[in-house]
């Protein structure tokens, strides 16, 4: 099998994606073997994940101060103690990460579900919401992370060309 983009030279492995072959040259270009077309597909959903992910945690932080203003949970004034400010803070960014908490423990979890009784079932959505909080605090800078070596390792290859 000769590489795709090179007639001449044989393929050693193929892309991840498509599975065009590549030789060691175009295997080599990305931190996993993928194709031209396929790298640059991959760097614009993984951004597009990223920016629907970071929207459903702006929702969720208007959710989350709606709910507080109507229980009158945010307690607004002078007095308020350093305890308060520093949740005020991370609490934003806490939700921000949960949809990227969730997405990982969907790649986890996906066929555990299946398998799950009736109440699993219930408590399921509910669980899975409570540990996103915490996976998502890893999920989102390792998400963001591996988009932006994605991207370099594009762009430096674009250049080069
Ligand atoms: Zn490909
Ligand atoms: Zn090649």
């Amino acid at each position: 099998m000769k590489c795709y983009y090179h007639e001449n030279r044989e393929a050693v492995a193929t892309c991840n994606v498509c599975g065009k072959a590549l030789c060691p040259e175009c295997a080599d270009k990305y931190n996993v073997p993928l194709c031209g077309n396929c790298a640059s597909t991959e760097v614009t959903e993984e951004k597009n994940r990223i920016k629907r992910n970071m929207m459903i945690g702006g929702g969720l932080i208007v959710a989350f101060i709606v709910w507080n203003i109507i229980m009158g949970g945010i307690p607004i004034s002078s007095s308020m103690s350093i305890g308060t400010i520093l949740e005020l803070i991370s609490v934003p960014f806490i939700l921000v990460c949960a949809p990227f908490g969730w997405g990982a423990l969907n790649r986890i979890t996906a066929n555990t579900f299946m398998i799950l009784p009736l109440i699993g079932w219930l408590l399921y959505p509910i669980v899975k919401a409570m540990l996103s909080l915490y996976v998502g605090l890893v999920a989102a800078p390792v998400a963001v992370i591996k988009y932006l070596k994605l991207k370099s390792n594009i762009e430096s290859v674009e250049m080069s060309r």
